[in-house]
């Protein structure tokens, strides 16, 4: 475990996690090499961190023992902790006098229910710092050797879910689909079929080139590469499991470029398949 003094040296002065507060701080996607420095100092103050599904163990494992660990994970389709259940035992916590690391995968606004949690906070009067984290989406297409943006390839990004009807919208793929632009997509393992499909209707060709990235920044990634068509079958067949991360778009071919030129045994460039 890095030491607090040595913390301290890296950021200049460690912020301070005070009782009665609540940081609400991104894990990123898996390695602890990806947490931010702030998200460290967190987890090396809380008297209590609450959880998510997608914290990986190493991550909470950089926490003192002491540090009291409460799961309020939420995973696609499985029971999970209510929304409403998770703010109110933040704000007991808080208002407890504990010092609180609400910790999410990735970084805690995107898909993560920042927002809601911040409302929350915000109306029961209880401070609060946001800690960014590094998200899934631009982790796993680093880590799989596709630029997120490239001059000349593209000009905006998407980042959309394909958890369709989350929150009451529905969402309109034709529109994604005459962008031209990447599509990554988050929790959108059990609706990939109908996701690509509902692209391909809208116009976009069906040989896109697409990557499934799972786990990514985990030992578990594995990265599967089709036309869009064919995405869903090759990642049943791969035996892919959530979590999974989906880039529909031209850029995904720089993966194949890049990969043609890094010779397969080099030794320094053995990351690319450590999955961190
Ligand atoms: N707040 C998180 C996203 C939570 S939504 C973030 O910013 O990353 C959950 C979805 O994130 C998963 O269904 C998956 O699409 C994606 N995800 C999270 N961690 C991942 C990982 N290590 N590898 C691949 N996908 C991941």
């Amino acid at each position: 475990m890095i030491a607090g003094q040595t913390l301290r040296t890296l950021i200049g002065r460690v912020p301070v996690l005070a009782p009665g507060q609540v940081w609400l701080a991104g894990a990123g996607p898996g390695d602890p090499a990806h947490l931010t420095l702030h998200a460290l100092a967190g987890l090396l103050q809380a008297d209590v961190i609450v959880y998510d599904a997608l914290v990986d163990r190493r991550v909470l494992d950089l926490a003192p023992a002491s540090a009291e660990r409460v799961f309020a994970g939420k995973r696609g389709g499985k029971p999970s902790v209510e929304q409403a259940d998770i703010a109110e035992t933040l704000i007991a916590l808080a208002r407890g006098g504990k010092r609180v690391l609400r910790l999410k995968g990735g970084d805690p606004c995107v898909f993560g229910r920042g927002g809601e949690e911040m409302l929350s906070l915000a109306q029961a009067g209880i401070p609060f710092r946001v800690v960014p984290g590094l998200t899934a989406g631009l982790a796993a297409m680093a880590l799989a050797l596709i630029p997120a943006t490239m001059r000349g390839v593209n000009q905006a990004i998407v980042f959309v879910t394909g958890h369709c009807g989350d929150g009451g919208e529905e969402i309109d793929w034709a529109v994604l689909a005459r962008l031209g632009q990447p599509i990554v997509l988050y929790m959108g393992m059990r609706t990939l079929g109908t996701v690509a499909a509902a692209l391909i209707g809208g116009g976009l060709d069906p040989a896109t080139p697409a990557a499934a990235i799972a786990s990514a920044a985990t030992p578990e990634q594995r990265i599967v590469v089709s036309p869009l068509a064919q995405l869903e079958e090759a990642v049943q067949q791969a035996g892919l499991h959530p979590p999974v991360i989906t880039v529909i778009g031209g850029i995904v071919t720089m993966r194949a470029r890049l990969r043609a030129l890094i010779p397969v045994a080099a030794e320094h460039m053995a990351w690319l398949d450590e999955g961190c």
